[in-house]
Protein backbone atom coordinates (compact mmCIF):
# COMPACT_ATOMS: atom_id res chain seq x y z
CA UNK A 1 0.00 0.00 0.00
CA UNK A 2 2.84 2.26 0.94
CA UNK A 3 4.14 2.10 -3.34
CA UNK A 4 0.68 3.00 -4.14
CA UNK A 5 0.51 5.92 -1.81
CA UNK A 6 4.05 7.24 -3.02
CA UNK A 7 2.79 6.79 -6.51
CA UNK A 8 -0.16 9.04 -5.55
CA UNK A 9 2.21 11.65 -4.33
CA UNK A 10 4.31 11.50 -6.98
CA UNK A 11 1.78 11.81 -9.51
CA UNK A 12 0.21 15.46 -7.38
CA UNK A 13 3.48 17.15 -8.88
CA UNK A 14 1.81 16.93 -12.10
CA UNK A 15 -1.61 19.41 -10.95
CA UNK A 16 -0.45 22.64 -10.41
CA UNK A 17 -4.12 23.89 -8.70
CA UNK A 18 -3.42 20.96 -6.03
CA UNK A 19 -0.21 22.75 -4.68
CA UNK A 20 -2.51 26.37 -3.55
CA UNK A 21 -3.29 26.85 -0.08
CA UNK A 22 -7.02 27.78 0.98
CA UNK A 23 -7.41 31.66 1.74
CA UNK A 24 -7.39 30.42 5.13
CA UNK A 25 -3.80 29.28 5.07
CA UNK A 26 -4.85 25.62 4.94
CA UNK A 27 -3.85 23.18 2.60
CA UNK A 28 -6.32 22.56 -0.36
CA UNK A 29 -8.07 18.81 0.24
CA UNK A 30 -10.12 18.90 -2.91
CA UNK A 31 -12.51 15.95 -2.59
CA UNK A 32 -15.16 17.17 -5.23
CA UNK A 33 -13.80 15.43 -7.82
CA UNK A 34 -17.40 13.85 -9.26
CA UNK A 35 -18.14 17.89 -9.73
CA UNK A 36 -14.91 17.99 -12.05
CA UNK A 37 -11.25 17.31 -11.85
CA UNK A 38 -8.27 19.43 -12.00
CA UNK A 39 -5.89 19.30 -15.19
CA UNK A 40 -2.64 17.81 -15.18
CA UNK A 41 0.40 19.78 -16.39
CA UNK A 42 0.15 17.52 -19.87
CA UNK A 43 -3.23 18.40 -20.37
CA UNK A 44 -2.71 22.64 -19.42
CA UNK A 45 0.63 22.47 -21.90
CA UNK A 46 -1.92 21.11 -25.08
CA UNK A 47 -4.00 23.82 -24.52
CA UNK A 48 -1.29 26.53 -24.87
CA UNK A 49 0.59 24.35 -27.55
CA UNK A 50 -2.52 24.37 -29.86
CA UNK A 51 -3.36 28.18 -29.59
CA UNK A 52 0.43 29.14 -30.26
CA UNK A 53 1.36 27.07 -32.46
CA UNK A 54 -1.61 25.31 -34.62
CA UNK A 55 -5.05 27.62 -33.42
CA UNK A 56 -7.18 27.55 -36.82
CA UNK A 57 -10.59 26.04 -37.72
CA UNK A 58 -11.07 22.90 -39.23
CA UNK A 59 -12.59 20.66 -42.27
CA UNK A 60 -12.66 24.09 -44.30
CA UNK A 61 -9.43 25.21 -44.29
CA UNK A 62 -6.48 24.16 -47.41
CA UNK A 63 -4.11 25.70 -45.25
CA UNK A 64 -1.68 23.86 -43.55
CA UNK A 65 -2.39 25.51 -40.57
CA UNK A 66 -6.24 24.23 -41.17
CA UNK A 67 -5.24 21.02 -42.48
CA UNK A 68 -2.76 20.17 -38.68
CA UNK A 69 -5.84 21.13 -36.62
CA UNK A 70 -7.74 19.16 -38.35
CA UNK A 71 -5.50 16.27 -38.10
CA UNK A 72 -5.29 16.41 -34.29
CA UNK A 73 -8.80 17.42 -33.88
CA UNK A 74 -9.70 13.94 -35.41
CA UNK A 75 -6.38 12.05 -34.26
CA UNK A 76 -8.61 13.11 -30.73
CA UNK A 77 -11.69 11.27 -32.09
CA UNK A 78 -9.22 8.19 -32.78
CA UNK A 79 -8.18 8.09 -29.26
CA UNK A 80 -11.74 8.66 -27.87
CA UNK A 81 -12.95 5.74 -29.91
CA UNK A 82 -9.69 3.60 -28.63
CA UNK A 83 -10.43 4.53 -25.19
CA UNK A 84 -14.17 3.45 -25.51
CA UNK A 85 -12.99 0.14 -27.63
CA UNK A 86 -15.41 1.64 -30.18
CA UNK A 87 -15.61 -0.04 -33.67
CA UNK A 88 -14.78 2.87 -35.68
CA UNK A 89 -14.18 6.60 -34.55
CA UNK A 90 -16.98 7.50 -36.59
CA UNK A 91 -18.99 6.26 -33.76
CA UNK A 92 -17.87 8.99 -31.97
CA UNK A 93 -19.27 12.69 -31.90
CA UNK A 94 -18.04 15.44 -30.28
CA UNK A 95 -20.54 17.70 -27.72
CA UNK A 96 -20.20 19.97 -24.97
CA UNK A 97 -20.44 17.18 -22.03
CA UNK A 98 -22.85 14.48 -20.97
CA UNK A 99 -25.64 17.58 -20.47
CA UNK A 100 -25.64 18.26 -24.07
CA UNK A 101 -24.91 14.38 -25.72
CA UNK A 102 -28.22 13.23 -23.84
CA UNK A 103 -29.96 15.53 -25.25
CA UNK A 104 -28.87 15.18 -28.74
CA UNK A 105 -29.70 12.05 -28.59
CA UNK A 106 -33.40 12.35 -27.03
CA UNK A 107 -33.69 14.98 -29.33
CA UNK A 108 -32.97 12.28 -32.37
CA UNK A 109 -34.65 9.44 -30.73
CA UNK A 110 -38.27 11.83 -30.15
CA UNK A 111 -38.11 12.31 -33.90
CA UNK A 112 -37.51 8.68 -35.19
CA UNK A 113 -37.63 5.69 -31.97
CA UNK A 114 -41.05 6.85 -29.66
CA UNK A 115 -44.52 6.94 -29.55
CA UNK A 116 -46.93 7.67 -27.20
CA UNK A 117 -47.11 5.15 -24.55
CA UNK A 118 -43.53 3.69 -24.58
CA UNK A 119 -41.90 3.29 -21.11
CA UNK A 120 -38.35 4.54 -20.77
CA UNK A 121 -36.22 2.03 -17.86
CA UNK A 122 -34.05 3.95 -15.39
CA UNK A 123 -32.43 3.39 -12.37
CA UNK A 124 -33.32 5.62 -9.16
CA UNK A 125 -30.27 6.69 -9.16
CA UNK A 126 -30.31 9.13 -12.45
CA UNK A 127 -28.89 12.47 -12.40
CA UNK A 128 -30.98 15.42 -13.94
CA UNK A 129 -28.83 15.37 -17.13
CA UNK A 130 -30.68 12.11 -17.67
CA UNK A 131 -34.10 12.95 -16.45
CA UNK A 132 -34.75 16.40 -17.89
CA UNK A 133 -34.12 15.30 -21.32
CA UNK A 134 -36.57 12.90 -21.37
CA UNK A 135 -39.00 14.76 -19.98
CA UNK A 136 -38.80 17.51 -22.80
CA UNK A 137 -39.69 14.43 -24.94
CA UNK A 138 -42.47 13.93 -23.14
CA UNK A 139 -44.06 17.87 -23.99
CA UNK A 140 -44.52 16.27 -27.02
CA UNK A 141 -45.06 12.75 -27.29
CA UNK A 142 -45.90 11.37 -23.94
CA UNK A 143 -43.97 8.78 -22.88
CA UNK A 144 -43.29 7.43 -19.35
CA UNK A 145 -39.87 7.66 -17.06
CA UNK A 146 -39.50 4.17 -14.83
CA UNK A 147 -37.30 3.97 -12.54
CA UNK A 148 -35.73 1.04 -11.18
CA UNK A 149 -35.45 1.03 -7.43
CA UNK A 150 -31.89 0.68 -5.20
CA UNK A 151 -31.58 -1.66 -2.48
CA UNK A 152 -30.98 0.18 0.78
CA UNK A 153 -27.08 -0.25 0.66
CA UNK A 154 -27.69 1.85 -2.57
CA UNK A 155 -26.96 -1.38 -5.33
CA UNK A 156 -29.70 -1.66 -8.07
CA UNK A 157 -32.37 -4.40 -7.05
CA UNK A 158 -31.77 -6.28 -10.22
CA UNK A 159 -35.15 -8.20 -9.56
CA UNK A 160 -37.11 -5.38 -9.85
CA UNK A 161 -35.12 -4.19 -12.00
CA UNK A 162 -35.95 -7.19 -14.85
CA UNK A 163 -39.35 -6.78 -13.69
CA UNK A 164 -39.68 -3.51 -15.24
CA UNK A 165 -38.93 -4.22 -18.53
CA UNK A 166 -42.09 -4.25 -20.34
CA UNK A 167 -43.42 -4.89 -24.06
CA UNK A 168 -43.77 -1.24 -23.74
CA UNK A 169 -39.64 -0.51 -23.16
CA UNK A 170 -38.43 1.23 -26.04
CA UNK A 171 -35.39 2.37 -23.74
CA UNK A 172 -32.82 1.59 -21.08
CA UNK A 173 -30.83 4.37 -19.82
CA UNK A 174 -28.55 4.31 -16.90
CA UNK A 175 -25.71 5.56 -14.95
CA UNK A 176 -22.92 3.33 -14.88
CA UNK A 177 -21.80 4.81 -11.82
CA UNK A 178 -23.99 7.17 -9.36
CA UNK A 179 -22.73 10.60 -8.99
CA UNK A 180 -24.00 10.92 -5.27
CA UNK A 181 -23.87 7.27 -4.17
CA UNK A 182 -20.39 5.79 -6.28
CA UNK A 183 -23.07 2.54 -6.88
CA UNK A 184 -21.56 0.85 -9.93
CA UNK A 185 -24.23 -0.60 -11.84
CA UNK A 186 -24.52 -3.74 -13.36
CA UNK A 187 -24.04 -2.30 -17.04
CA UNK A 188 -22.94 -5.80 -19.16
CA UNK A 189 -25.52 -7.39 -17.13
CA UNK A 190 -28.26 -4.76 -18.53
CA UNK A 191 -26.82 -4.30 -21.89
CA UNK A 192 -27.28 -7.75 -22.60
CA UNK A 193 -30.65 -7.40 -21.67
CA UNK A 194 -31.63 -5.19 -23.73
CA UNK A 195 -29.53 -6.36 -26.68
CA UNK A 196 -31.90 -9.59 -26.64
CA UNK A 197 -34.95 -7.83 -26.77
CA UNK A 198 -33.52 -4.95 -29.49
CA UNK A 199 -34.43 -2.26 -26.68
CA UNK A 200 -31.68 0.59 -27.35
CA UNK A 201 -29.19 1.01 -24.69
CA UNK A 202 -27.94 4.06 -23.30
CA UNK A 203 -24.68 4.68 -20.89
CA UNK A 204 -24.32 7.45 -18.41
CA UNK A 205 -20.47 7.02 -18.36
CA UNK A 206 -19.94 10.80 -16.78
CA UNK A 207 -18.67 9.26 -13.27
CA UNK A 208 -17.71 5.86 -14.77
CA UNK A 209 -15.31 7.47 -17.09
CA UNK A 210 -12.25 8.30 -14.89
CA UNK A 211 -12.47 5.36 -12.52
CA UNK A 212 -13.06 2.45 -14.45
CA UNK A 213 -12.04 1.35 -17.88
CA UNK A 214 -14.85 0.63 -20.45
CA UNK A 215 -15.44 -1.36 -23.54
CA UNK A 216 -18.55 -0.43 -25.57
CA UNK A 217 -19.16 -3.34 -27.39
CA UNK A 218 -19.05 -5.65 -23.91
CA UNK A 219 -21.15 -3.40 -22.51
CA UNK A 220 -23.90 -4.13 -25.47
CA UNK A 221 -24.54 0.18 -25.83
CA UNK A 222 -26.22 1.60 -28.39
CA UNK A 223 -25.12 5.29 -26.80
CA UNK A 224 -22.07 6.15 -24.34
CA UNK A 225 -21.67 9.50 -22.89
CA UNK A 226 -19.24 10.95 -20.95
CA UNK A 227 -17.70 14.61 -20.36
CA UNK A 228 -13.83 15.71 -20.57
CA UNK A 229 -14.10 17.88 -17.54
CA UNK A 230 -14.56 14.69 -14.98
CA UNK A 231 -11.35 12.74 -17.08
CA UNK A 232 -8.94 15.62 -16.12
CA UNK A 233 -9.77 16.87 -19.29
CA UNK A 234 -11.32 20.62 -19.81
CA UNK A 235 -14.58 22.13 -19.77
CA UNK A 236 -16.54 22.43 -23.13
CA UNK A 237 -16.03 18.83 -23.98
CA UNK A 238 -18.01 15.82 -23.80
CA UNK A 239 -18.47 12.54 -26.00
CA UNK A 240 -21.09 10.65 -27.13
CA UNK A 241 -20.80 7.21 -28.45
CA UNK A 242 -23.50 6.02 -31.34
CA UNK A 243 -23.63 2.68 -32.27
CA UNK A 244 -23.04 2.34 -35.92
CA UNK A 245 -26.23 2.45 -37.71
CA UNK A 246 -27.59 4.84 -34.75
CA UNK A 247 -25.72 7.76 -36.18
CA UNK A 248 -27.18 7.08 -39.88
CA UNK A 249 -30.76 6.83 -37.96
CA UNK A 250 -30.99 10.09 -35.99
CA UNK A 251 -31.58 13.31 -37.17
CA UNK A 252 -28.91 16.22 -36.98
CA UNK A 253 -29.63 17.82 -33.49
CA UNK A 254 -28.05 21.52 -34.46
CA UNK A 255 -28.16 22.58 -38.08
CA UNK A 256 -25.35 25.03 -39.40
CA UNK A 257 -22.09 24.77 -41.06
CA UNK A 258 -19.48 22.09 -41.31
CA UNK A 259 -22.73 19.33 -41.18
CA UNK A 260 -24.10 19.52 -44.93
CA UNK A 261 -23.92 17.97 -48.24
CA UNK A 262 -24.94 20.76 -50.05
CA UNK A 263 -27.34 23.73 -49.00
CA UNK A 264 -30.30 25.31 -51.14
CA UNK A 265 -33.00 28.02 -50.23
CA UNK A 266 -35.30 25.62 -49.94
CA UNK A 267 -33.47 22.17 -48.68
CA UNK A 268 -30.12 21.20 -47.16
CA UNK A 269 -28.69 17.81 -47.34
CA UNK A 270 -26.35 16.68 -44.09
CA UNK A 271 -22.80 15.45 -43.68
CA UNK A 272 -22.41 11.51 -42.62
CA UNK A 273 -22.12 10.86 -39.03
CA UNK A 274 -19.59 11.91 -37.15
CA UNK A 275 -19.96 15.67 -38.57
CA UNK A 276 -23.55 15.37 -39.26
CA UNK A 277 -24.26 16.15 -35.57
CA UNK A 278 -21.39 18.34 -34.85
CA UNK A 279 -22.84 21.80 -36.41
CA UNK A 280 -20.63 24.99 -36.79
CA UNK A 281 -17.11 25.37 -34.74
CA UNK A 282 -16.92 22.66 -32.55
CA UNK A 283 -14.52 22.64 -29.08
CA UNK A 284 -11.40 22.38 -31.69
CA UNK A 285 -8.56 23.15 -28.81
CA UNK A 286 -10.51 21.45 -26.28
CA UNK A 287 -11.32 17.98 -27.68
CA UNK A 288 -7.04 17.53 -28.74
CA UNK A 289 -6.81 18.53 -24.72
CA UNK A 290 -9.23 15.74 -23.73
CA UNK A 291 -7.22 13.25 -26.37
CA UNK A 292 -4.00 14.40 -23.84
CA UNK A 293 -6.02 13.58 -20.81
CA UNK A 294 -6.76 10.00 -21.97
CA UNK A 295 -3.24 9.46 -22.72
CA UNK A 296 -1.90 10.71 -19.48
CA UNK A 297 -4.98 8.89 -17.95
CA UNK A 298 -3.85 5.53 -19.85
CA UNK A 299 -0.10 5.89 -20.63
CA UNK A 300 1.03 7.55 -17.45
CA UNK A 301 -0.82 6.81 -14.59
CA UNK A 302 -2.37 3.67 -15.54
CA UNK A 303 -5.82 1.50 -15.05
CA UNK A 304 -4.52 -1.21 -13.04
CA UNK A 305 -2.91 2.02 -10.55
CA UNK A 306 -5.90 4.25 -10.50
CA UNK A 307 -8.24 0.78 -10.37
CA UNK A 308 -6.06 -0.54 -7.27
CA UNK A 309 -4.99 2.50 -5.73
CA UNK A 310 -9.23 4.02 -5.71
CA UNK A 311 -9.91 0.73 -4.33
CA UNK A 312 -7.87 1.33 -1.35
CA UNK A 313 -8.92 4.62 -0.54
CA UNK A 314 -12.71 4.03 -1.07
CA UNK A 315 -12.49 1.50 1.53
CA UNK A 316 -10.10 3.66 3.53
CA UNK A 317 -12.47 6.76 3.52
CA UNK A 318 -15.47 4.35 4.21
CA UNK A 319 -13.67 3.15 7.72
CA UNK A 320 -12.88 6.81 8.70
CA UNK A 321 -16.04 8.22 7.82
CA UNK A 322 -18.14 5.26 9.74
CA UNK A 323 -16.19 6.25 12.63
CA UNK A 324 -17.83 9.67 13.25
CA UNK A 325 -20.41 8.92 15.34
CA UNK A 326 -24.21 9.60 14.06
CA UNK A 327 -23.27 9.99 10.34
CA UNK A 328 -25.50 8.07 7.80
CA UNK A 329 -23.01 6.67 5.07
CA UNK A 330 -25.37 5.65 2.09
CA UNK A 331 -24.03 3.69 -1.11
CA UNK A 332 -22.25 0.91 0.52
CA UNK A 333 -22.93 -2.01 -2.28
CA UNK A 334 -20.09 -3.05 -3.92
CA UNK A 335 -18.54 -2.25 -6.52
CA UNK A 336 -18.36 1.19 -6.04
CA UNK A 337 -16.20 4.24 -7.49
CA UNK A 338 -15.01 6.53 -4.56
CA UNK A 339 -17.71 8.60 -4.24
CA UNK A 340 -19.04 8.80 -0.61
CA UNK A 341 -22.23 10.59 0.15
CA UNK A 342 -23.49 11.06 4.41
CA UNK A 343 -25.75 12.77 6.42
CA UNK A 344 -26.19 14.01 9.98
CA UNK A 345 -29.60 14.75 11.84
CA UNK A 346 -27.46 17.23 13.96
CA UNK A 347 -25.96 19.67 11.00
CA UNK A 348 -27.66 20.33 7.92
CA UNK A 349 -25.42 19.45 4.77
CA UNK A 350 -24.92 23.18 3.80
CA UNK A 351 -23.32 23.85 7.29
CA UNK A 352 -21.14 20.60 6.95
CA UNK A 353 -20.03 21.96 3.89
CA UNK A 354 -19.27 25.31 4.94
CA UNK A 355 -17.87 24.02 8.27
CA UNK A 356 -15.26 21.80 6.07
CA UNK A 357 -14.98 24.88 3.76
CA UNK A 358 -13.00 26.48 6.22
CA UNK A 359 -10.50 23.68 7.08
CA UNK A 360 -9.14 23.95 3.73
CA UNK A 361 -11.69 20.61 2.73
CA UNK A 362 -13.64 21.21 -0.52
CA UNK A 363 -16.53 18.64 -0.68
CA UNK A 364 -20.00 19.25 -1.90
CA UNK A 365 -23.43 19.49 -0.36
CA UNK A 366 -26.70 19.54 -2.04
CA UNK A 367 -29.19 17.32 -4.15
CA UNK A 368 -26.32 16.61 -6.67
CA UNK A 369 -28.38 17.40 -9.44
CA UNK A 370 -30.29 13.81 -8.15
CA UNK A 371 -33.47 14.76 -6.30
CA UNK A 372 -35.69 11.65 -6.90
CA UNK A 373 -32.52 9.55 -5.46
CA UNK A 374 -32.66 12.14 -2.63
CA UNK A 375 -36.45 11.29 -2.09
CA UNK A 376 -36.20 7.82 -1.99
CA UNK A 377 -33.43 8.24 0.96
CA UNK A 378 -35.28 10.37 2.50
CA UNK A 379 -33.14 13.12 3.09
CA UNK A 380 -33.30 16.63 1.64
CA UNK A 381 -29.43 17.00 0.74
CA UNK A 382 -26.09 15.12 1.35
CA UNK A 383 -22.65 15.78 1.70
CA UNK A 384 -20.32 14.16 -0.69
CA UNK A 385 -16.53 13.26 -0.79
CA UNK A 386 -15.31 12.37 -4.04
CA UNK A 387 -12.12 11.24 -4.52
CA UNK A 388 -9.40 10.82 -7.24
CA UNK A 389 -6.03 9.07 -7.75
CA UNK A 390 -4.61 12.00 -6.36
CA UNK A 391 -6.61 11.81 -2.93
CA UNK A 392 -4.48 10.77 0.13
CA UNK A 393 -4.90 9.38 2.85
CA UNK A 394 -4.01 11.72 5.24
CA UNK A 395 -6.67 13.82 3.46
CA UNK A 396 -9.13 11.29 4.51
CA UNK A 397 -7.68 11.75 8.00
CA UNK A 398 -8.18 15.51 8.00
CA UNK A 399 -11.70 15.18 6.52
CA UNK A 400 -12.76 12.35 9.17
CA UNK A 401 -11.10 14.49 12.04
CA UNK A 402 -12.83 17.74 10.55
CA UNK A 403 -16.10 15.93 10.81
CA UNK A 404 -15.53 14.54 14.50
CA UNK A 405 -15.27 18.14 15.52
CA UNK A 406 -18.61 18.95 13.22
CA UNK A 407 -20.67 16.73 14.82
CA UNK A 408 -19.11 17.12 18.41
CA UNK A 409 -19.84 21.23 18.06
CA UNK A 410 -23.55 20.39 16.79
CA UNK A 411 -24.40 17.54 19.44
N1 LIG B 1 -24.39 12.43 -15.36
C1 LIG B 1 -23.74 12.23 -14.21
C2 LIG B 1 -23.80 10.88 -13.57
C3 LIG B 1 -23.05 13.28 -13.62
O1 LIG B 1 -22.42 13.09 -12.46
C4 LIG B 1 -23.03 14.55 -14.25
C5 LIG B 1 -22.35 15.69 -13.63
O2 LIG B 1 -22.14 15.76 -12.45
C6 LIG B 1 -23.70 14.69 -15.46
C7 LIG B 1 -24.36 13.62 -15.99
C8 LIG B 1 -23.69 16.00 -16.19
O3 LIG B 1 -22.41 16.26 -16.66
P1 LIG B 1 -22.07 17.69 -17.32
O4 LIG B 1 -22.50 18.72 -16.33
O5 LIG B 1 -20.59 17.62 -17.53
O6 LIG B 1 -22.83 17.74 -18.60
Amino acid sequence: MKDLVQRAERLRADFPLLHQRHPSGSPLIYLDNAATTHKPRAVLQTLERFYTTTNANIHRGLHWLSQEATRLYEEAREVVAQFLQAASPQEIVFVKGTTEGINLIAHGLRQVHFQPGDELLLTAAEHHANIVPWHLIARDIPVRLRPAPLRSDGGLDWEAFQQQITPRTRLIAITAMSNALGTEMPVSAIGALARQRDIPFLVDAAQFAPHKPINVQEWCADFVVFSGHKLYGPTGIGVVYMRHPWGETLPPYQGGGDMIVEVRWDSSTYAKPPQKFEAGTPPIAEAIALAESIRYLTQKVGWDFIQAYEQYLTDYAQARIEEVPGLQLFGTARPKGAIWSFYSEAVHPHDMATFLDQAGIAARAGHHCAQPLMEALQVPATTRASLAFYNLPSEIDSLAQSLHQIVHFFV
